[in-house]
């Protein structure tokens, strides 16, 4: 088996793209390849970068940076597309010499009358590249068909196709053509895209039949909505791996959500290894119904892979997250309390920067009736504690809730606030006996005296 994943590098890498990078590695990984050749299968990562204005060096880095930290590696690669110019205009010039292609003049119009006497039934598209271009023949009958390995069987009957323009009147070659020679040349046996290549599928067969070639099996996936039925784009938040990063996601939990995302698992209940993932992953379980993005499904999802990080691990992760070092003590205990690693900074920044005020907050829990008075007494009592940790905290926290007959929040909240400076922080018995004596005690008075 050999698949390939082929960027256009004029953009980042979106979350579509990289659905598109992982389905095929976990082809290549899982059993199908196995038990085609007994061994796994060749992921050739190909770049697309004909588009000579967007194609840009910077996109060729930066795709390959987000694959790379996805941990989808490839066997062959990365292929210019650019670079095989001398082999396209090769196949071109056979194609033009057998008479399966021929240069035309005619623009859309004569093309559209000619296939209007053979039977098409619907208009056909004129564009700029018309004048001289070469144009593949199409046959004036019959169908051109496959079996999608996701869709089952597609049809496209030839009178309705245009005779699609392959290469420009300088020799430059189109996408359909470029693609299928590479297909062809890098000895791809499967196709997977999205459904957006579907229109496309059809011409780049008859490029095969022209050529004498046995065309790869083809397999397009489902489109990729947002939770509101729209098309996925930026209006549902991030849109490209990069800004998934910047969110705090890790590539595990990405991998893992996308994989099971329309493959009839339920995305944010299972749990997998990229492994696991391989070797339950099937093409024919991929739905034919468009697929649902949902970010905060994302985040549940990442909230597991999060905490089954061993805590240096974690800890390693967020240290080179947020750029700063020492995490360790209170990454432990927040550990629970987040999903993402973006998560960890406002709820436990304060450990090491000190309170960050929330003005409303000081005033809502610090001044509420009562609430300097208990927070005088949890000083007395931290201040007299002969071992400082978080069982011993509990203990006279608790105590002042028993004595004085309050709720617990009563107690913490205005704890909470005076060091953290906001209502939330990691779990209070903990984040006090993290912060030790001296500085819980200062951070008390400064409460007090605003
Ligand atoms: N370069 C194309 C794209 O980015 C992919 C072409 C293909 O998969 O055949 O959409």
């Amino acid at each position: 088996m050999r698949v390939r994943f082929p960027p256009s590098p004029t953009g980042a890498l979106h979350i579509g793209g990289a659905r598109t990078a992982l389905y095929n590695w976990l082809l290549a990984h899982g059993p199908a390849a196995q038990a085609e050749a007994g061994r796994r299968g060749t992921l050739v990562l190909r770049i697309e970068d004909t588009d000579r204005e967007r194609s840009t060096e910077a996109n060729v880095a930066q795709i390959i940076d987000a694959l790379s930290w996805l941990g989808l590696d490839w066997d062959e690669g990365p292929i210019s597309q650019i670079a095989n110019t001398p082999r396209h205009r090769m196949a071109l010039a056979q194609l033009l010499a057998d008479g399966h292609a021929y240069h035309s003049t005619a623009d859309a119009e004569v093309v559209r009358a000619y296939k209007e006497r053979h039977g098409a039934d619907r208009g056909f598209r004129g564009t700029p590249e018309a004048d001289g271009a070469v144009r593949l023949r199409v046959p004036d009958e019959g169908v051109t068909s496959f079996v999608d390995l996701v869709r089952g069987e597609l049809s496209f009957p030839n009178a309705s196709m245009d005779d699609p323009i392959i290469a420009r009147a300088d020799g430059s070659v189109l996408y359909n053509f470029a693609v299928a020679v590479d297909d062809l040349d890098e000895g791809i046996t499967h196709v997977v895209r999205g459904e957006d290549h579907i229109s496309n599928t059809p011409k780049q067969l008859l490029v095969f039949k022209a050529l004498g070639a046995e065309p790869p099996l083809y397999a397009h996936l489902p489109m990729l909505l947002g939770p509101d039925g729209k098309k996925l784009s930026k209006r549902h938040g991030a849109a490209s791996v990069q800004e998934l990063r910047e969110r705090g996601y890790l590539p595990e939990a990405v991998n893992n959500y996308i994989a099971l995302l329309g493959t009839g698992f339920a995305p944010d209940e299972e749990f997998f290894t990229m492994d696991e993932m391989a070797q339950r992953f099937r093409l024919e379980r991929v739905s034919r119904s468009p697929a649902v993005f949902d970010e905060q499904k994302l985040r549940h999802i990442n909230g597991m892979h999060l905490r089954a990080l061993p805590p240096e691990e974690l800890t390693r992760r967020l240290e080179a997250f947020t750029g700063r070092s020492g995490l360790g003590a209170a990454v432990e205990i927040s550990r629970e309390k987040i999903q993402t690693l973006a998560d960890f900074w406002p709820l436990a920044g304060f450990i090491f920067d000190g309170p960050r005020d929330d003005p409303a907050a000081f005033a809502k829990v610090v001044g509420a009736e009562g609430a300097r008075d208990v927070l005088g007494e949890v000083r007395r009592r931290l201040a007299a504690l002969e071992r400082f940790d978080a069982a011993a905290v509990e203990r006279e926290l608790r105590a002042v809730v028993d004595a004085r007959g309050l709720k617990p929040g009563q107690v913490f909240q205005p704890l909470r606030v005076a060091i953290a400076g906001r209502t939330v922080s990691p779990g209070i018995f903990e984040t006090v006996a993290l912060l030790g004596r001296e500085r819980t005690v200062a951070l008390i008075d400064r409460a007090l005296s605003s």
